[in-house]
Formats: C-alpha cells, sequence, structure tokens
C-alpha cells in the first residue's frame, strides 16, 4: 500500500466559552485536517492546529509545508516503510512541527489501518483508558471558582487552573479555587511563560506556605530560559514541569541533561509528531521523569492520536487532553470516546477515525 495523495481541508469548530491563557483568548478552533489517501483508498487522517503562539506555525505556514514541501516527499512511498517516511518528514525541512505532525499522525493512522491494529498497541498498549484533567481558563477569581465548582459536578478530578498574568492576583485565583473546591482535588497550575525566574520562585513558595497543595506548575518561566526554569526547579519543593521549553526531542534531552524540570509536556504539535513524541518518552524514562500528555486547542483527531501515546505508555502518568470537551461541536466521527474524565482509546484499526464532518478543502 504506498501514499497516493495528500488533500488539506480544515474545519472551524465553536468552543462553549471562550478560551483565555497569558498568552491568547480564543473563541473558536481552527483545525487544518489532512487527509493521506493510500493507492488501496484507504484514508489516513491528520491534524494540525494553527498555535502560532507557541509553535510559530499559522495556517498558511502549514498549508504550505504540507503542500510545498513535505508532502510532495510522501507520495510514492510505501506505507510499510513507516521509518522511511519519518525520516522523511524529519529531514524534509527545518521546524514546522505543526505541519510534520499532522503528516505523522496521518500516517500513523494508515498504517495502523493497514495493519489492523490499534495504534495505542503498536505504542506498547500499557492500558486504554485514561483520565484527564479539566482546564480553567485564567479570569476573575469568582469566575474561576464558577468554573471550577461546574468542572467538579461535570465528574473531574483534576483541575489545571491558568495563572501567569499577575502572581499577586494569581495567588487570590488559586486560594479561592482551593477554598471552594476542598482537598480531595487534585489542582495543577500552568503559568505559560508569564512569570520572572525569581518572581516564580517567590510566588510558588507563597503556594506552598499558604498549603495550598499544588500538584505540579507547568512553564513558569519563558520557554527559551532553560536556566531560569532550573533555578526555579532547584529553589522551590513544588514539581515543575517544562512545557513550551519542551519542544522537540533536542530540547527535551538539554532539558533532562540540566535537570531543569520534574516533569515534561509532550504534546505532538511541539515535538512534530508521533515518532518524535514516542523518542521524547524514551529519554525522560531513561532518567525517571514522568511525562503528561497535553494538547493544542485542536479537533478529536490530535486529541486521539495523543491519548494513543498516552495510553501506550507506561512513563505518561498523567494527561491533559480536555481539548475536545471545550468545542460546543464534534466533527469528527470515531476516535477517543469521553466519558466524564475518561478517554477509552478505541480497538478499531489505526485511530478508528472514519470521516470528518464539514471538512473544507483548501485547494492550491
Ligand atoms: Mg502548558
Amino acid at each position: 500500500m504506498k501514499i497516493q495523495e495528500i488533500q488539506i481541508g480544515k474545519v472551524s469548530i465553536p468552543l462553549k466559552k471562550p478560551f483565555k491563557t497569558a498568552l491568547r483568548q480564543v473563541n473558536s478552533a481552527e483545525d487544518i485536517i489532512v487527509k493521506v489517501i493510500a493507492d488501496s483508498g484507504e484514508v489516513g487522517f491528520g491534524n494540525a492546529p494553527p498555535t502560532a503562539v507557541i509553535t510559530g506555525d499559522s495556517q498558511e505556514a502549514i498549508v504550505g509545508a504540507i503542500r510545498g514541501t513535505i508532502g510532495p516527499k510522501l507520495i510514492g512511498m510505501e506505507i510499510d516503510n513507516l521509518e522511511g517516511i519519518m525520516s522523511a518528514i524529519d529531514t524534509s525541512m527545518l521546524h514546522n512541527s505543526s505541519a510534520k505532525a499532522a503528516l505523522d499522525i496521518a500516517v500513523y493512522d494508515l498504517f495502523g489501518k493497514l495493519h489492523g491494529i490499534p495504534v495505542y498497541k503498536l505504542f506498547g498498549g500499557y492500558s486504554q483508558t485514561i483520565t484527564t484533567d479539566l482546564t480553567i481558563s485564567v479570569n476573575s477569581p469568582e469566575e474561576m471558582v464558577r468554573d471550577s465548582l461546574e468542572a467538579l459536578a461535570e465528574g473531574y478530578t483534576t483541575l489545571k487552573i491558568k495563572v501567569g498574568t499577575d502572581a499577586e492576583l494569581d495567588i487570590q485565583r488559586v486560594r479561592a479555587i482551593r477554598d471552594a473546591v476542598g482537598d480531595d482535588v487534585e489542582i495543577r497550575l500552568d503559568a505559560n511563560q508569564g512569570w520572572l525566574p525569581k518572581e516564580a520562585v517567590r510566588t510558588i513558595r507563597k503556594f506552598e506556605d499558604m498549603g495550598l497543595r499544588i500538584e505540579l506548575i507547568e512553564q513558569p518561566v519563558k520557554a527559551h530560559d532553560f536556566e531560569g526554569l532550573k533555578f526555579v526547579t532547584d529553589n522551590v519543593d513544588t514539581d515543575i514541569m517544562a512545557d513550551e521549553a519542551a519542544f522537540g526531542p533536542y530540547e527535551v534531552f538539554k532539558l533532562l541533561s540540566m535537570s531543569a524540570c520534574d516533569l515534561i509536556n509532550i504534546k505532538l504539535m511541539k515535538a512534530g509528531g508521533l515518532h518524535n513524541a514516542l523518542k521524547i518518552a524514551s529519554l525522560a524514562e531513561t532518567v525517571g521523569v514522568q511525562c503528561m500528555m497535553g494538547c493544542m486547542l485542536e479537533s478529536k483527531i490530535g486529541i486521539t492520536a495523543a491519548a494513543s501515546l498516552a495510553a501506550g505508555k507506561k512513563i505518561v502518568t498523567k494527561t491533559d487532553l480536555d481539548a475536545a470537551v471545550l468545542l460546543a461541536e464534534d466533527p469528527i466521527v470515531g476516535g477517543v470516546a469521553f466519558h466524564k474524565n475518561q478517554l477509552l482509546v478505541p480497538d478499531a484499526p489505526g485511530f478508528g477515525i472514519t470521516d470528518v464532518l464539514g471538512w473544507q478543502e483548501i485547494r492550491a
């Protein structure tokens, strides 16, 4: 079975409520969706949400990279030659991790369909069910308390609170949420690069002194500031997770070599797809650093791909794959199934995705 054609399209999915972080606010999820079509007619689905503030990849850049550079290299390649395809994706051009991820995901889907195996089993099949947190957007403390209580009522047991806009207000926010939800709920924070290193240490120590029992804090400082991240990690008791800093395998190798963080957040759009995410998981596992599987604001294709890796690998102990439940509609037919905070990875071949409703082709 050879790759015969690659079609590029998109979906625009309204959100239930605006998504706000220290970096941006958005009202809908835009997702580029590729169909990698085999000569047998079988279709593999992949996706790439343009998240320029994190990956640097705009919609135009993703479409251009797939259509102009990476895609043509894959046409005619045997799908069984997974290693050759992934190597072609990696060496086709520098950067452009989202475009690479879209094609990588679609090829894994096709490979699974070709061999009649679900991708999570290909990755190790450690479990089939994973538990996700729910992200609470950064807003006034009152609104965040309301959103948190709503999440608990819906069955979530771990909340990921967006902070990093203002250290003083962040303390008020987290205090108010902890008081409202009680002690049984796990609270993790994501500062999205919002603090300076010393400010981060001061703020996190306050969280500790106030007994707020924060499970972990994601990316307290700027993505490029590995020394700053290490400074924070070395000077607080709370576990620090690298997210924007932990871009691809090389960055993760460097962070781990420096002991700059306690945990790694793997995202397919940063890593450039599943084949690189697997390398990150292996690097982390080698030194005993646990991973979280995260996502962008994206459709259920990328969520299913990420969930397949999280389910397959033992070292991925935490999951932040709530994007699909933030969406008001789900145009993806098949894929991962949600039951409250549980994700069930399908037993169908590939990612079990059969169609994308409302897919609009982007023609050259
Ligand atoms: Mg993050």
